[in-house]
C-alpha cells in the first residue's frame, strides 16, 4: 500500500512539475492548477509534505488572513533564515500543495523545511493534523460567503476541529469576543489586541457577528468598540468578558509615518517597541499586531522588527495606491465585517472622493451577494464627501440599488457595462481619490487595468480643450 502511495506521489509530482513549466511558458505561473493536478492524483501527496515540516505556522481566520502571513512572513525572514509561504491566498489544499511543490524535489522532499501557511477555515482541520503547526494564528471570526461556510456556528465548529490538538500554541485576537471564546481553557495562548485609548465608546450598532456570549448566549455588553464586533465586550450573566491581551496596540504617527506602538507584557515585565505601519484602516494594524505577536513569540527579537516589515510587500488590492490624476487605490471587499472595516478607512480620509464598487458572483466572490445588504453604506454615504459612484461586475445592479436603498440620488450613481470601463472613469471635478472597492474575482483584473489610468484627468480635459 504505501509502495502504491510513493509511486503516486511520484507521478503527481513529476506532472504538477510539467504542468507548472506549461503555465510559466504560457504566462500564468502563480495559480494552483499544479496543486490541483497533484491533489488529484495523489490526495496524500499534501500531508506526505507537511510531515517533513520542522516548523509550521498557520494564519487562519475570515479576514486579514493574506496580509497577515504576508507581514509575518516578512518578519521571520531574517538573514539566511527562508521560510516557505503561499502567496495571493492560495489557501485551499491544492493552494498549500502548489507552494509546497516549489521547494520539493523529485522525490518529494522538502529544501525549506519552515513554513507560514495561509489557510481557509475549512482545510485546517483537513491539514492539522500533517502541518502539526508550531503556531496557529486566529485573525477575527466573522460571517463569510454564505453559500460556502453558512453561519458563523458552521465556522467555529471548522475551527475547534482544526484546534483539537491542545498543545498547540494559539495567537488570537483579544478583541474579538469568537476568537477570544475559542482561545479559552487553551493549554498554550497568546493574545493580542488594541487599547482602550483606540476605542470608540458605547457599542456598535452595523454588522456585529459576536453579539451574543458564545459561552452562555446572554447578549454582549460593550464598554468600548473598535470595529465589527471588536471592542471591550463584557457578559452581565457569566462573566465572560475581554481578558487584557500580552500584546497591546497603539497607532500612532511620528514625521508623518504611521507607527504601531506595541507594548509587549509576559513574565510581568513589560517592553515596549514600535512598528512602522505600511497600510492605511485600523483593520490592517490589526494584522501587523497578530503579525507581530507571532514573530515574537517564534523568538523575532523587537530590533530587528522594523527591518523585517521593510521586506513586507503588500498583496494586490489591500489598499494598493495606483498613481494618476487622481490617484486610485484598490481594496479588497468579500463579506460585511471586512467591507465595513474598508468603508470605515475611507471615511478617515479627508480628501473628495468618487467610489468604484466592483462586484462579482463567481465562485470565488461566493454566489449569493445578499451580504451586500448588512454593509453599513447608509452610514458611509452620509459620513463621506463623495462626489460620485460607480459599480460595476457581474453584480453591479445588486450594487447600484444597495446604494438608491441607502439614499444616494439616481444622478450620482452610474452603472458600467464592463469591468474594464473602470479604467476609462474620469473623475472631474475636485475629486482627489478614486477608491475601487472589489471582490476577489475582479481585483486581479482591476490591479492590471487601473495603471492605465495614470494621467487621466488631464488627457480628458487636453480632449475638451483641444
Ligand atoms: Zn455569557
Amino acid at each position: 500500500m504505501q509502495m502504491i502511495q510513493a509511486i503516486r506521489a511520484s507521478i503527481a509530482i513529476v506532472v504538477s512539475r510539467w504542468v507548472a513549466t506549461v503555465l510559466r511558458w504560457t504566462g500564468r505561473a502563480g495559480t494552483s492548477l499544479p496543486g490541483l493536478v497533484a491533489t488529484r492524483i495523489s490526495p496524500q501527496l499534501v500531508h506526505r509534505l507537511l510531515r517533513q515540516l520542522d516548523t509550521c505556522v498557520l494564519v487562519t481566520g475570515t479576514n486579514g488572513k493574506t496580509t497577515t502571513t504576508e507581514y509575518l512572513h516578512a518578519l521571520l525572514s531574517q538573514d539566511a533564515d527562508r521560510w516557505l509561504v503561499n502567496r495571493g491566498g492560495a489557501n485551499l489544499l491544492q493552494g498549500l500543495l502548489a507552494a509546497l511543490l516549489t521547494v520539493s524535489d523529485a522525490r518529494g522532499r522538502l529544501r525549506i523545511r519552515r513554513a507560514v501557511l495561509e489557510v481557509d477555515e475549512a482545510t485546517l482541520p483537513l491539514i492539522a493534523q500533517s502541518a502539526h503547526p508550531r503556531l496557529v494564528v486566529l485573525t477575527n471570526v466573522m460571517r463569510d460567503q454564505l453559500d460556502r461556510y453558512g453561519e458563523i456556528d458552521q465556522t467555529l465548529a471548522l475551527l475547534n476541529r482544526g484546534l483539537s490538538d491542545p498543545s498547540v500554541t494559539l495567537v488570537a485576537n483579544a478583541d474579538d469576543p469568537l476568537c477570544a471564546a475559542l482561545a479559552e481553557g487553551r493549554m498554550d495562548t497568546v493574545l493580542y489586541g488594541f487599547s482602550s485609548e483606540v476605542a470608540t465608546p458605547g457599542c456598535p450598532d452595523g454588522v456585529r457577528d459576536g453579539a451574543f456570549c458564545l459561552k452562555c448566549g446572554a447578549e454582549l455588553t460593550y464598554a468600548g468598540y473598535f470595529y465589527g464586533q471588536f471592542g471591550m465586550y463584557e457578559c452581565g450573566h457569566c462573566g465572560f468578558g475581554r481578558v487584557e491581551p500580552h500584546f497591546t496596540g497603539r497607532v500612532s504617527s511620528c514625521d508623518g509615518f504611521r507607527q504601531l506602538e506595541v507594548e509587549e507584557v509576559a513574565r510581568r515585565t513589560s517592553i515596549q517597541y514600535s512598528v512602522a505601519l505600511g497600510l492605511s484602516g485600523l483593520y490592517n494594524a490589526y494584522n501587523l499586531l497578530a503579525a507581530v505577536a507571532a514573530a515574537r513569540t517564534l523568538g523575532v527579537a523587537p530590533d530587528r522588527l522594523n527591518e523585517g516589515v521593510a521586506r513586507f510587500s503588500p498583496p494586490i488590492g489591500r489598499m494598493q495606491v495606483f498613481p494618476g490624476d487622481p490617484e486610485s487605490v484598490l481594496a479588497l471587499i468579500k463579506n460585511p465585517a471586512g467591507a465595513n472595516s474598508v468603508l470605515r478607512a475611507l471615511i478617515q480620509d479627508p480628501r473628495e472622493m468618487a467610489v468604484c464598487f466592483a462586484i462579482n458572483d463567481q465562485d470565488a466572490d461566493g454566489r449569493d451577494v445578499s451580504w451586500l445588504w448588512d454593509v453599513d453604506v447608509e452610514d458611509f454615504v452620509a459620513t463621506v464627501t463623495c462626489q460620485r459612484f460607480y459599480c460595476a461586475g457581474t453584480r453591479a445592479a445588486d450594487m447600484a440599488l444597495r446604494l438608491a436603498y441607502a439614499g444616494v440620488p439616481r444622478e450620482r450613481v452610474t452603472v458600467l457595462a464592463a469591468l474594464d470601463d473602470v479604467t476609462g472613469i474620469a473623475c472631474g471635478g475636485q475629486v482627489q481619490v478614486l477608491y475601487v472597492l472589489s471582490t476577489y474575482t475582479a481585483l486581479h483584473p482591476l490591479a492590471e487595468r487601473l495603471p492605465r489610468r495614470l494621467g487621466l484627468r488631464r488627457m480628458v480635459s487636453e480632449e475638451v480643450h483641444a
